[in-house]
């Protein structure tokens, strides 16, 4: 009997629950061989503009382990994991061609680089009659059951939000598959490599990191049962969601969610099961807006396409005159600009790949608007750094904080003072990233360049040496 063979191709969508490449590979093959190939661009290649190592060690450990961990739970299954490193397009056309398969099953991508890499399989498929079968996975909500096409999507979240949140229903997540096929076909089932192939050294997580980051599937709906069920987190999301340290003041899924290790779907339908028991409040609709802000910033990267990457961004407006100041932004990477609040966020996302939405805005506005330096600088540095990175997400951020936004009046110009002395009233999050100015009082600790000679002396504290001088000084901000 002939055997309809297909490949099941995972790529931002590191899970079996709520995968719909997989259901539409099982149902429509008998045999569906799961590959999964670490790119040679994304792991060993610079970002596009200013060259920063593509993906940095915190995200790519967290890759390694999301792809140790769905071999295995593939294995359980009775299939397995087939792994390359390498380009996709080649790849898996060589296993396309080897298993004589008729389909590749995937999940689409719609920013750049990941439909060059989609376009250049289709078209190698073509050419031996094969063909790539499209399914979704990222998103919260079906672009077919928005009321609107994509490019009439509104510009605004509010107005996106309204038009979204009462009237668009999230489908249910798909189940995990009970059993899957084996592979029959004789192929090398490949090794995950390890972290210098993938062009880092090892390393120990710090300490002080808000959490112990472990990419996969089973941590990540370990993580979002611990928030909602376990501790109960959930009810104070919206009051704590500003918080800077620690584990508990964010739900933290968004590495998760960045892999696809995590469907927002199921997180959704996790916080839909939590009000029906125990009511629903401010907070647990907060965390849903922060899905549908997610969603937002995905169909805002389709509208306009490569424009969210340009300096210009959506907007289009006239480039204001941002430099590409390579010893600035290099003083802000590590974390000695002299304004404590914004190296201690700077520490925290070089020494773990992490740091709060709260310290994100304020770096990036910092960065931006106090300092001049080009806004594609930051987000590129985030891109290579972050654990979390996503595409949209990223830059659709940093497009609103630089107001070239597709929604002009989210231009966000932090008063850095203000903010630090809101969220970290006592310097306690300064000070753990920052120990040389453990002996600062609270009153002192967000202003160390206004401390006067004698000031310095007693606290034993000389700008300058201990700490750097401000690139801007704090005062900017008192009035
Ligand atoms: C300059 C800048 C760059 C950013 N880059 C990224 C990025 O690359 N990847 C990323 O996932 N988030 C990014 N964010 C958004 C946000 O900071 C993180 O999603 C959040 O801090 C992750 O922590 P959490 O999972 O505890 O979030 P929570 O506050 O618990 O929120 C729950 C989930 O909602 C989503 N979410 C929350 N806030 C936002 C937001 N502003 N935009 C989009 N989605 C959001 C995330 O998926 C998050 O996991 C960026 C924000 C800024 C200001």
């Amino acid at each position: 009997m002939y055997t309809k063979r297909a490949i099941l191709w995972f790529r931002l969508d590191l899970r079996l629950h709520d995968n719909e490449a997989l259901h539409e590979a099982l149902n429509s093959a008998d045999e569906v061989i799961p590959v999964y190939v670490f790119d040679e661009r994304t792991f060993l290649g610079r970002t596009h503009y200013f060259g920063f190592p593509k993906t940095g060690k915190y995200r790519t450990q967290f890759i390694i382990e999301s792809v140790q961990e769905l071999r295995q739970s593939l294995r359980n299954l009775g299939s397995d994991l087939i792994i390359r490193v390498g380009r996709p397009e080649e790849e898996i056309f060589e296993i396309a061609k080897k298993a004589r398969t008729s389909w590749v099953f995937c999940n689409r991508e719609r920013t750049d680089e990941e439909v060059q890499v989609q376009d250049a399989l289709e078209k190698n498929l073509w050419s031996v009659g094969q063909e790539m079968r499209y399914s979704r996975g990222k998103l919260l909500y079906y672009t077919s059951d928005l009321p609107f096409p994509i490019q009439h999507t509104p510009d605004t979240f509010t107005q996106f939000r309204k038009e979204v949140e009462r009237y668009v229903p999230v489908r249910s997540p798909l189940p995990v598959p009970e059993s899957m096929p084996p592979i029959t076909v004789a192929l090398e089932a490949g090794e995950v490599p390890g972290i210098r192939q993938l062009g880092h050294q090892e390393f120990e997580p710090d300490s002080r990191s808000a959490i112990t980051f472990r990419g996969g599937e089973p941590e990540g709906l370990r993580r979002l049962q611990y928030y909602l069920w376990e501790e109960g987190l959930i009810d104070d999301f919206k009051e704590s969601r500003d918080g800077l340290a620690g584990g508990d003041y964010s739900t933290k899924l968004s590495p998760w969610l960045a892999q696809g290790c995590l469907s927002p779907k199921m997180v959704y339908y996790e916080l839909r099961k939590y009000e029906e028991q125990f009511g629903r409040n401010k907070s647990t609709y907060e965390l849903f807006y922060y899905l549908m802000l997610r969603d937002f910033f995905r169909f805002m990267a389709k509208k306009y396409c490569n424009q969210v990457f340009f300096k210009a961004g959506p907007a289009n407006n006239a480039i204001p005159p941002w430099r590409n100041d390579r010893h600035v932004l290099q003083a802000w990477i590590d974390g000695r600009t002299g304004v404590p609040f914004i190296d201690a966020n700077m520490r925290e996302i070089s020494h773990t790949g992490y740091m709060s939405n709260r310290g994100r805005q304020n770096v990036a506005s910092f960065l931006v608007h106090d300092l001049g330096v080009n806004w594609q600088m930051g987000a590129e540095y985030f891109e290579s750094l972050l654990i979390d990175y996503d595409v949209a997400s990223n830059w659709g951020n940093w497009n609103s904080i630089a107001g070239v936004g597709s929604d002009p009046r989210e231009y966000r110009n932090y008063n850095i003072l203000s903010q630090a002395k809101a969220c970290d009233p006592k310097g306690a999050y300064v000070k753990l990233w920052l120990p040389e100015l453990e002996g600062l009082p609270p009153e002192k600790i967000h202003q160390p360049d206004q401390l006067s000679s004698s000031e310095q002396e007693e606290l034993h504290l000389r700008i300058g040496d201990d700490y750097p001088r401000a690139v801007v000084s704090t005062d900017k901000w008192s009035s």
